[in-house]
């Protein structure tokens, strides 16, 4: 008998739960399953620019030892003068530390910071992987909601209620995954005075930041607090369409002295991972210096633009649905309404669809979010795949009881 963990316990990871494993069994049994459950880019197409990959494989016999282990300094240096050009100040190639995605980022960060006890406000619905990183620290998620009612802003009175002496850091995820929603300024300022008022490092997972429609705004968030201590992320994933890269990014800013013995922290565990994987470091400068092409897919006529517009059509057209316009991300966030649809266990829901219709879609609380009465979907595929996915969605629903 090998045992498990206890630490593991509680940490889900819901995207990749017993629903993926289900599909993978219906596969194996021969059946052609419709994943639109990840934000993956390369398997509808979305491919990263030419002189993002270029870079790496022009660079490759270069890249054979390991690097420094915060990453090489051309690329630490190109992260740093992005966000200086976003207003955040003060910051240089000693502030970024790069990572295997920002996943890894994002479990070093905790890691670094937390104790059993120790409390993370964390956003409902969340990438879950966030919830899933604190708990492995030991620590508690303390979800703060945000409202569907406002375009899924976060509530700024339940994220106070929220806060207690245990309390060490917020968490905040714009654009969101998975609602879509971009937070305006106010909304920020007003997270950013909570942390402040409490003493809070602040997470900022902007892994989204370009991917906008509709004239939205991204506000760094970082910049808008110069005086406190923001670890922000971000990487190669979505904007620069290299998921498989596995290639982000955490820059530190503010007042890093009062931070000395946490970022010592985060350099002992930047250190005993070597350094993240290192040919494709060197697509960041390129990146993020190169036309952003990305800007083509999200205005009116472009890819990823038309495609949200029809998925959020199609599923607000189906009777007791209603969906929330995403104004950032690659994610609609639909709501089953209960008076029409009496679920109470969405992934149970979402394995019937997944054995009736071969669709994969995932499950609102696979999200954390508290009612189970939501589903995600990617909307990265091409019209028609939408369309038939769609569909087939409206067919289950129609006879759909639990
Ligand atoms: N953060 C958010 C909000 C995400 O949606 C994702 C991936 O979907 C990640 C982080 C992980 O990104 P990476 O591929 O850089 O590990």
């Amino acid at each position: 008998m090998v045992p498990q963990a206890s630490r593991l316990n509680n940490v889900r990871y819901d995207i990749r739960g017993p629903v993926l494993h289900r599909a993978r069994q219906l596969e194996a049994e021969g059946h052609r399953i419709l994943k639109l459950n990840i934000g993956n880019t390369a398997p509808f197409g979305l491919m990263a620019p030419d002189s993002v990959v270029t870079e790496l494989v022009q660079n490759i016999g270069e890249a054979q030892g390991y690097s420094d282990a915060r990453g090489i300094h051309s690329a630490r240096l190109a992260v740093a003068q992005y966000y200086t050009t976003l207003g955040v100040p003060d910051v240089g190639p000693d502030d970024v530390y790069l990572g295997n995605g920002v996943s890894e980022l994002i479990v070093m960060a905790l890691q670094a910071l937390l104790d059993p006890g120790d409390e993370v406000l964390v956003p409902s619905p969340d990438y879950p992987l966030w919830t899933g990183a604190v708990i492995l620290c030991g620590a508690r998620a303390a979800h703060y909601r945000c409202d569907e009612q406002t375009g899924w802003q976060p509530d700024l009175d339940d994220v106070a209620s929220k806060i207690t002496e245990n309390t060490r850091a917020l968490v905040i995820i714009n654009p969101n995954n998975p609602t879509g929603a971009v937070y305006s300024r106010e909304t920020l300022l007003g997270l950013l005075d909570l942390a402040r008022r409490h003493g809070l490092l602040v997470l900022a997972d902007e892994i989204y930041d370009k991917i906008l429609y509709d004239g939205a705004v991204h506000e760094s968030t970082a910049a808008l607090a110069p005086d406190l201590v923001v670890l922000t992320l971000s990487g190669l994933s979505k904007t620069y369409r290299a998921p498989g890269f596995r290639t982000g990014w955490l820059l530190v800013s503010g007042p890093r002295r009062e931070a000395a013995g946490y970022l010592e922290g985060l350099e002992l565990l930047a250190n005993m991972r070597m350094c993240p994987n290192v040919p494709s470091q060197y697509a960041i400068q390129a990146a993020l210096g190169g036309p952003q092409s990305i800007t083509a897919l999200l205005q009116p006529g472009g890819r990823l633009r038309d495609q949200r517009d029809h998925a959020w059509e199609k599923l607000n057209a189906i009777p007791g649905v209603d969906c929330v316009k995403p104004r950032g991300a690659l994610y609609v966030f639909p709501r089953l309404d209960p008076d029409v649809y009496k679920i109470s266990d969405d992934q149970q829901l979402v394995i019937d669809l997944l054995e009736q219709q071969h669709l994969l879609l995932t499950h609102g609380t696979g999200f954390n979010l508290d009612t189970p009465d939501h589903l995600r979907m990617v909307f990265l595929a091409g019209i028609d795949v939408l369309d038939d996915a769609i569909g087939r969605l409206s067919t289950f629903l129609s006879t759909y009881r639990q």
